[in-house]
């Protein structure tokens, strides 16, 4: 199922222009796939109310409704809106999209999935991180590595525990300069948290 779901991701088309200062990259296919496989086994999609968080191409989103979620998509940029409907439409996803900034979404949903904005250069990803610690009873979210602190601190001071950590590597445009030195693979984590109340 898996892997199914992997090669149904692949066909979900990338942004023709991001634009840099939103962050618009796409997640890749293997990651957004195994994300919400992830969920999906701990009985986190199928049947829930799920909400994709700066859907952006919509593949988080459409993987979590091709394994049975009710999805709510968020997302403040007019392209990527589109692109994230002609994608949902393409494969076969029926998905509730809702153009807003994450700031004033307020839905209260069984599960977040998303891959905010990394920002090295402000709070947008910790935002993000709040929202979804607010709204969602179970968050599933990617995150740069070096975000994995600030994360960590947001979560002991809601009513979340953090469930678990998994480590990832991702190839992202160097334009967003996250590559080290080493490698041209950026690392990151697939965060996992629960409310605990
Ligand atoms: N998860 C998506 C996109 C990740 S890029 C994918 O894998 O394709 C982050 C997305 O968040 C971009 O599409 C960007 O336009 C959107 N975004 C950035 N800030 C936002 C905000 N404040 N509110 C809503 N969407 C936002």
């Amino acid at each position: 199922m898996k892997n199914d779901l992997k090669q149904a991701l692949s066909k979900v088309r990338d942004f023709e222009d991001p634009k840099i200062s939103l962050e618009q990259y796409i997640t890749p296919p293997a990651l957004a796939a195994d994300l919400v496989f992830t969920a999906y086994m701990q009985g986190d999609i199928e049947s829930k109310k799920v909400a994709d968080l700066g859907t952006g191409t919509g593949i988080l989103g459409i993987g979590a409704e091709l394994i049975d979620g009710e999805v709510v998509a968020v997302e403040k940029d007019d392209s990527a809106l589109e692109l994230a409907k002609e994608n949902a439409e393409d494969l076969g996803a029926n998905i509730d999209f809702l153009q807003s900034d994450v700031e004033e979404f307020g839905k209260s949903v069984d599960t977040v999935v998303m891959n905010p904005p990394f920002s090295v250069h402000s709070d947008t990803g910790l935002d993000f991180w709040e929202k979804a610690l607010e709204v969602g009873d179970a968050v599933y979210g990617i995150s740069p590595r070096g975000a994995r602190d600030s994360i960590k601190s947001l979560v002991r001071s809601s009513n979340h525990k953090l469930e678990g950590v998994q480590e990832y590597e991702i190839g992202l445009p160097p334009s967003y300069g996250f590559h080290t030195e080493e490698s041209r693979e950026t690392p990151v984590d697939l965060i996992i948290t629960k409310r605990s109340t």
